[in-house]
């Protein structure tokens, strides 16, 4: 089977289309990666022709040696990843020492990895311990609304989680860790993949200042309905605020509602993030 027809390909390219139809991908904004399952690596094995020189990441993971993931490329739009898989998006596999890549699989004409691919990596590897294997999806977007907030509210996980939660009524149930924040660093680089990746310990979603958002997920599915959830809650309170003259909504979830759904969900809220929790 071509690699462009397989189940993990075909659900790679709908999130970067869906991504965009949301206008969260300008130009060559956001990235995605995927760790490949056994499954869909032996589904692609037959087009795999690795090229190239191993490439230095500047940061290592033991419990990715070996690792295939799927990848959009580096200064690639979202928006043409459906068309033009194989120069979109690449195959890399990891070497034994968990500290570089090689292309086996698209990225033609010359394409690399997306440049946070070292931020991606790491969460990768946190996310993967602390979900015994489960999760499989990083991806980052440009989301406006939690840009905007981040202009507005200080960089603060328990004040923006709480803003969110209490926003809208089923954000405590999609991220009941609540967000990290990484105050506003350069981005595309080791710096600012291993303060992304000490909050992925914590948090399946985090936000960088004046930025944007990374998000992890078990499946694409998870990975876009957690953007799309915290995207969609940090508009509303925008707008809440725009129509209250510019002043915090005074009518928002209370920590008792909040409470009172995961206790209807059996879910466990941050209890950092929630009075009265314990
Ligand atoms: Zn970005």
């Amino acid at each position: 089977m071509a690699v462009e027809q397989t189940e993990c390909a075909k659900r790679f390219a709908r999130l970067c289309t869906d991504g965009y139809a949301q206008g969260w991908h300008e130009a060559n904004g956001g990235n995605l990666t995927y760790r490949m399952t056994d499954a869909d690596i032996e589904a692609c094995r037959a087009d795999f022709a690795p090229r190239g020189e191993w490439v230095k990441m500047g940061v290592q993971a033991d419990n990715l040696r070996g690792a295939y993931f799927m990848t959009t490329g580096s200064g690639k739009f979202m928006r043409n990843v459906a068309d033009y898989p194989a120069e979109s998006t690449g195959i890399v596999e990891i070497n034994d020492a968990g500290d570089a890549w090689r292309i086996v699989w698209g990225l033609e004409g010359g394409a690399r990895p997306t440049s946070e691919f070292p931020t991606h990596f790491m969460n990768h590897s946190i996310r993967l311990d602390a979900t015994n294997g489960e999760n499989r999806v990083i991806y980052h977007a440009h989301c406006p609304n939690i840009i905007t907030l981040s202009t507005l509210i200080e960089p603060d996980a328990r004040t923006w989680t709480r803003i969110l939660w209490q926003s809208m009524t089923e954000c405590v149930i999609i991220f009941p860790q609540g967000v990290g924040l990484v105050p506003w660093m350069v981005p595309g680089g080791a710096a600012i993949a291993r303060e992304t990746a000490k909050l992925m310990e914590r948090y399946d979603a985090v936000v960088w200042t004046q930025h944007g958002m990374f998000v992890s997920g078990n499946s694409f599915d998870a990975a876009f309905g957690m953007m799309h959830t915290i995207e969609k809650s940090a508009g509303l309170y925008l707008a809440a605020r725009a129509a209250n003259g510019g002043k915090a909504p005074e009518f928002t979830i209370s920590d008792e509602q909040l409470l009172q759904v995961c206790r209807a969900f059996d879910v466990k809220a941050n209890p950092a993030f929630l009075d009265g929790a314990e």
